[in-house]
Order: C-alpha cells, then sequence, then structure tokens
C-alpha cells in the first residue's frame, strides 16, 4: 500500500504554521501541519490522503512520526539559537485512547518549548470514556497542554469546558472567515472571547487572511493570530527564516 510505502521511504514531514502575538506581531508559537512529500504527484496536503490513513488505521503512526521529526526540528532550531515558545500537533480522538500517547507525552515535553495537543471541539461531547479521561489527565501531568480546535462548529459546553480546562480555544476559520467591521460573525468571536476570559482561557483565531481581520479581532481580545495573513504553512528551513523576519506585520 501507498501509504505504507511512504512512511517506510520517509515521505510524511512536519511543516510548520506561524501563530502571533496579536498585540505586537511576536511569533508566539507553531501548528505542525503534516506534508506528504510525494515523489510522483509532489506536496500532498491531510486533505488527500488523511481519510485514506485513517482507513488504513495509520494516522497513530503517522502523528508519532510528526512528533519525533518536529522534536528534532525544535532541537536543530534551538542548536541556531532559536527558541519557540509553543509547538503545537494536531491529535486526534482516537489516538489519546491509546496508552502510546502518554508516553510520546513525556518524550515531547522539553524544557524551553510548551507543547500543546489541539483537540477538537466534538471530543468534549464524544468522548467521556474512562479511558479517554484517565489518558487527558496522565498527558497533563505530564506538561502538555491541550487546546480545543475549531471551536465553534461543534457542540462544546461551558461544562465540558471547565471539565477539560484547556488552555486555548482555536476559533473556527468558518467564523473567522466573515469577520468585518459591523457583521454578526464578529460579535460572535467578541463573545467567544468573553466566555474564554471568564475561564482563564486564552483565544486563538485560525485562518486570518487580511490585516483588517487582525486588528479587528485584536481589538475584539483574540490573544493569538495564525492565518496566511502572517504566513502560510512553512518547511523546517522557511520556518527558521521567517522566525527572523524583522517586521512580522
Ligand atoms: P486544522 O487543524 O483546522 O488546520 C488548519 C488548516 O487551515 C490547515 O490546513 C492550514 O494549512 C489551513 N490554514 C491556515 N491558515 C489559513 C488561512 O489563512 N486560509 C486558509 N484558507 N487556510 C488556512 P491543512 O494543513 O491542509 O490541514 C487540514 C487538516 O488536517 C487540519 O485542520 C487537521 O485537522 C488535519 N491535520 C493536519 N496535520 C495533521 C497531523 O499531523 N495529524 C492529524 N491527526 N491531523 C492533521
Ligand atoms: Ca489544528
Ligand atoms: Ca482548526
Ligand atoms: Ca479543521
Amino acid at each position: 500500500m501507498e501509504i505504507h510505502e511512504a512512511i517506510d521511504a520517509d515521505q510524511f514531514v512536519p511543516f510548520f504554521q506561524p501563530q502571533v502575538s496579536a498585540a505586537d506581531g511576536r511569533l508566539v508559537g507553531a501548528e505542525v501541519l503534516l506534508r506528504w512529500l510525494h515523489p510522483a504527484r509532489g506536496l500532498l496536503l491531510p486533505g488527500d490522503f488523511l481519510q485514506m490513513a485513517e482507513q488504513l488505521r495509520l494516522v497513530s503512526d503517522i502523528d508519532r512520526i510528526m512528533m519525533e521529526k518536529s522534536h528534532d526540528a525544535l532541537a536543530r532550531w534551538r542548536a541556531q539559537g532559536l527558541i519557540i515558545p509553543k509547538i503545537s500537533f494536531n491529535v486526534s480522538s482516537g489516538r489519546m485512547h491509546d496508552p502510546g500517547i502518554v508516553a510520546l507525552a513525556r518524550k515531547m515535553k522539553s524544557t524551553d518549548t510548551q507543547v500543546t495537543f489541539e483537540l477538537l471541539e466534538s471530543i468534549l461531547v464524544e468522548e467521556e470514556s474512562d479511558q479517554f479521561r484517565m489518558h487527558l489527565e496522565m498527558v497533563r501531568e505530564a506538561g502538555i497542554e491541550i487546546e480545543i480546535d475549531d471551536f465553534g462548529s461543534g457542540h462544546a459546553s461551558i461544562i465540558g469546558l471547565t471539565e477539560i480546562a484547556p488552555s486555548a480555544l482555536k476559533i473556527d476559520k468558518r467564523l473567522v472567515d466573515p469577520v468585518a467591521p459591523g457583521s454578526q460573525s464578529l460579535s460572535l468571536v467578541g463573545a467567544i472571547v468573553e466566555i474564554a476570559e471568564t475561564l482563564g482561557i486564552e483565544t486563538i483565531a485560525e485562518g486570518v487572511e487580511n490585516g483588517e481581520q487582525a486588528i479587528l479581532l485584536r481589538d475584539i481580545g483574540c490573544s493569538v493570530l495564525q492565518g496566511y495573513h502572517f504566513a502560510r504553512p512553512l518547511n523546517e528551513k522557511q520556518f527558521f527564516d521567517y522566525a527572523y523576519l524583522p517586521d512580522r506585520k
């Protein structure tokens, strides 16, 4: 099978999308996004193959590869003087049922970069098993923070949020896209920020594509921004160069 071969041939690599402080454009983190360097078809996105990988039950393997390779990238950046405050991984809900996730979390933990797992909002309602909760607790004890991905697209409850106690909510791109002066989506994002602040949770807007959105989101209280307006997902070398750009806005 092609995906099996791609794993053996080392064709899955992490790309890194910068996250910046809304206040001053400072680089505050990176989200790891999976890419397949296909020898014939070029650079493939998760949408092209993730479902197939799921059917083959290979997502856990691929996620582990992403973490190990990112860990190595962090070490190489560090050796060149670059320390990223935070690195975030997309973790599938299935992965949280696998006891291996705890060992991996412990291995990933580093002293100067906060490791974060992004879990989908749907996890808050779907995952009520004891095993899931136990692994979540152990991952947290290993020093990993949790962020809720695609927030606003699922059915998270306030109670669910207080139980999971994530460090941040990532506001879904579909809520961010229509943000414009006086728009309903801007008010909605503002309401989410207020709830998050009440719970002591940070907010990250994803899919920020223009400067107007960036300013509106900053003014409404989103603390971190991510999107093409700042940078696309970058390979290891590009990310290193981006980190040293003098003006990031
Ligand atoms: P996601 O976690 O919601 O990731 C955000 C997606 O939006 C990424 O697509 C990113 O490239 C894209 N994006 C970021 N900023 C912008 C923007 O300003 N405009 C637009 N139009 N798009 C933007 P990508 O890389 O294709 O990833 C798609 C999904 O695949 C991710 O959605 C995530 O659910 C999944 N995924 C990615 N990497 C991994 C991984 O290592 N493991 C697992 N399990 N899932 C992954
Ligand atoms: Ca994500
Ligand atoms: Ca997302
Ligand atoms: Ca998504």
